[in-house]
């Protein structure tokens, strides 16, 4: 506990961190968490699954006090990831009790305004916190920290706008938190519009390259399904990500897994809030062990002991790949990244081998029995629409 003690982590954090077992700081919580208590502005770059949620949390757990307010706010681009910072912010305040509210989208409004009134630290997305302002149920003046978590992603997604006003909504002599995967024009161009004298601390690599062991398959690809079926029944694994890049071969997948035994869930940006949560309940509690997701519905979830992680189609941005990879080997566990390659995605894995300093070698096939694939379901007779074909072109994006 002394190498947390000597950062300048307060007690009651202290005694939090003792309770989730850490036994050492992660390499992003050394480098940011003095800068981050002397109150400094701070630029990390970071990715999930770093162990920034407990540098920020031990600046805003610093400084916030019961009942004074929101004196924190962290805006987040998903509303899983708003779920889960608030979920971790409210474990590592154990023993120093705050209101910890997650707002976001997708879910009633109401409720949210109640918990409002109360809170004093706000996590959120940007829309459903530009809601929260606009019908003036979320003041922000009394905010000391303010922290943006993911902000490449909130910029990829077209919340740039947004997140700048939310930023002039919150008074100037504020500590403002920057956690980032990669440093690009657009943060660089943030930091110097609204931060102050801002420091800049990087982690190399947010996965153990040591820990992790990339492979590879190239298959038919009309034996990509039977391929995947053979692994997952033969690897020794815990829990297990397959990523898609549509949400038809999502849901695909998972149907034709279901139908060969394997309990598979689907994640995906076509549910709602409250299935996406629920999903997210049922695999987290070890209920069924397979996720199958797209990239959207994936960012930002932190979900404990995936030992594999399945590119059952490979990425079509290179950089998703190492998005997907991070999911598993994190904090010290070992891990296994398959990519089930077959002719359609030679271009993408070319990109991905290019672009990213990743070692990916080539397993030989196994011997696997062919699966029976069924299509899913489509309504039969009915004549198909020029705006639903639309809505189809639309949906197959992710
Ligand atoms: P984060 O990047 O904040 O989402 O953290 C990723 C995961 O690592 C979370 O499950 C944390 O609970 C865990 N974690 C954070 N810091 C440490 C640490 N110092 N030692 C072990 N696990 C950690």
């Amino acid at each position: 506990m002394e190498n947390f003690k000597i950062l300048g982590i307060s007690e009651p954090v202290l005694r939090s961190i003792r309770d989730e077992r850490f036994e050492s700081p992660s390499e992003i919580q050394e480098k940011s968490i003095p800068l981050i208590i002397a109150g400094k502005d701070v630029i990390a770059g970071s990715a999930t699954g770093s162990g920034k949620t407990l540098a920020f949390a031990a600046g805003i757990l610093k400084n916030a006090e019961k009942g004074r307010g929101i004196q924190a706010l962290v805006l987040t681009p998903t509303r899983e990831l708003a779920e889960q910072v608030a979920q971790a912010l409210s474990k590592f305040s154990k023993y120093k009790p705050l209101e910890i509210i997650a707002v976001y989208g997708g879910v009633g409004i109401n409720p949210q305004i109640r918990g409002l009134k109360t809170a004093d630290v706000v996590v959120g997305t940007p829309g459903r916190l530009l809601d929260h302002i606009a019908r003036n149920t979320l003041r922000l003046g009394k905010v000391r920290t303010l922290v943006l978590d993911e902000a490449d992603r909130m910029f990829d997604m077209g919340f740039k706008d947004d997140v700048e006003k939310i930023i002039r909504k919150c008074p100037d002599d504020r500590q403002t938190l920057l956690f980032s995967a990669t440093i690009n024009k657009e943060v660089v161009h943030l930091s110097r519009r609204y931060m102050h004298e801002p420091l800049q601390v990087s982690v190399d690599s947010f996965v153990d390259p040591k820990k992790l062991v990339q492979t590879y398959y190239d298959v038919a690809d009309d034996q990509k399904f039977s391929l995947l079926l053979h692994l997952l029944k033969n690897e020794n694994s815990d829990l297990v990500m397959v990523f898609c890049n549509t949400k038809r071969n999502t849901d695909k997948v998972t149907k034709n897994l279901r139908f060969s035994g394997i309990d598979a869930l689907a994640i995906h940006g076509g549910l709602t809030q409250y299935k996406r949560n629920d999903v997210m309940q049922q695999f987290h509690t070890g209920k069924f062990c397979v996720l199958v997701c797209t990239d959207v519905a994936s960012r930002g979830l932190d979900i404990h002991g995936v030992s594999h992680v399945y590119n059952y189609d490979i990425p079509r941005e290179s950089k998703q790949y190492i998005h997907r990879i991070g999911r598993t080997a994190r904090a010290g566990a070992e891990g296994k990244a398959i990519n089930i390659l077959s002719r359609p995605d030679y271009d993408n894995f070319g990109r991905v081998l290019k672009e990213n300093d990743v070692e990916i070698t080539e397993e030989p096939l196994p011997a696997f029995a062919k699966a029976a694939i069924r299509q899913p379901e489509r309504r039969v007779n009915k004549p198909i629409s020029r705006k639903s074909q639309q809505r189809d072109r639309n949906r197959r994006r992710f």
